[in-house]
């Protein structure tokens, strides 16, 4: 049964970056008030919510405490630990559940549970040592691809690893840790599905996302992503199965490789509202932020319908290496939004904000954000 929280309710968020921050805009929009906890201070999040709580993920205590003020939880962030989720649902609703956590933040887990339920996934091998390292190789074949088992994103902690020779400084480089080594996919494009479900079990999909990825970062986002129309069913269709077979409540985004030769294979789940969905917050009725609020609040899913066909393009520390971005040169772009975070540090390869073109077709949409993002840089006056 779903208890329905009604506008007025507080929502407590694991994680203070511009997720959350997305979701409180989102949250607070309908009324609601957000609290945050992060081991950090003056937050994405914190910045927008009513309360922000300072205190490790691992502090169950500060945990406990946050948790008693609010109505419901939900994270921004995978890398919580699944205790301090647990300790949350024993306090207040969860969503989605500790256990979609526990299985997307550790890549052994989340690769087992796609094989073992039949979802299509590239060859991987367990690795714990630098022989089962040198037998997995052998046993898929080269080039694969290392990846640290937990705690990675954006391309942290990956090795590609083309020749035999290649395997001890790939196992250095990851540190000796818990991996799983995967069959390099020789991919034609990356796309990814948003999608969401209900405490009803009711499922809705945004379009299909066409990822393009710099330095294994998210670089560009085309939605509705141009592909055949069997592509984009297929993908929902799996990302649908994924949903239910994890039982989630809340928002997923599936990641998938679209191989040479047409099969679609999933890469990486996220249990949350994800990069590649921003572009719902300008073109879609219901934004990817406000459909896991009306998950966590018990509320009917919202519209996914895209109004307007849309290009994202993030904006990373890196533009900021040669002084302050000209805003007002990008601001000429009528068609184009701008979204900031808030975060005053600009690290390279640090997500800043991002820019979204609604455009009259994609590739128009992802001329326009390029366009945008390329007038932002800074010029040398004379
Ligand atoms: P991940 O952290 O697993 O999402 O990987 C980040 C990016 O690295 C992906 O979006 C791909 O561009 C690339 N990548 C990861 N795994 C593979 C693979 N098995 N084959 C080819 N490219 C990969």
């Amino acid at each position: 049964m779903s208890r329905i929280l009604p506008p007025g309710s507080t929502i407590g968020v694991l994680g203070s970056g511009q997720l959350g921050r997305m979701f409180a805009i989102a949250a607070r929009r309908m009324g609601y008030r957000v609290h945050t906890l992060s081991p950090d201070e003056d937050t994405p999040t914190g910045q927008v919510a009513d309360v922000e709580v300072r205190a490790a993920y691992d502090d169950l205590d500060a945990v406990r405490a946050f948790a008693s003020r609010v109505d419901a939880v939900t994270f921004e962030f995978e890398n919580v630990p699944s205790q301090s989720i647990e300790a949350c649902a024993a306090l207040v609703p969860v969503h989605p559940r500790a256990e979609v956590l526990h299985t997307a933040q550790h890549r052994v887990r989340e690769k087992t549970f796609l094989s073992k339920n039949g979802f299509p996934c590239a060859d991987f091998r367990h690795v714990r040592s630098f022989g089962e390292l040198e037998a997995a190789a052998r046993e898929i074949g080269l080039p694969a691809v290392l990846k640290t088992a937990g705690f990675g994103y954006d391309g942290k902690g990956q090795r590609m690893v083309r020749s035999m020779e290649e395997l001890p400084a790939a196992w250095q480089g990851i540190g000796g840790a818990e991996a799983v080594l995967e069959r390099f996919v020789d991919f034609e494009c990356e796309l990814s599905v948003v999608a969401a479900r209900d405490q009803q079990g009711r499922f809705a999909h945004f379009p299909l996302c066409l990822n393009t990825h710099s330095r294994h970062i998210l670089d560009v986002t085309l939605a509705p992503a141009p592909v055949e129309p069997r592509v984009a069913q297929q993908a929902v269709e799996i990302a649908r199965g994924i949903l239910e077979t994890l039982d989630v409540v809340g928002v997923l985004c599936v990641e998938m490789f679209l191989e040479r030769g047409g099969r679609l294979l999933v890469n990486e789940l996220a249990p949350r509202p994800h990069n590649s969905g921003h572009y719902t917050f300008d073109a879609c009725v219901t934004s990817q932020f406000e459909q896991q609020l009306r998950a966590v609040c018990g509320l009917p899913l919202g519209s996914t319908e895209q109004m307007r066909p849309a290009a994202m393009a993030n904006l990373l520390g890196d533009l900021w290496a040669e002084g302050e971005p000209q805003w007002h040169r990008a601001a000429e772009f009528p068609e184009v939004k701008i979204h900031l975070y808030g975060k005053s540090e600009a690290r390279p390869g640090r997500k800043m904000g991002h820019l979204t073109a609604l455009c009259a077709g994609v590739e128009e949409a992802r001329r326009r954000v390029l366009e945008a993002r390329e007038a932002l840089r800074p010029r040398r006056s004379g």
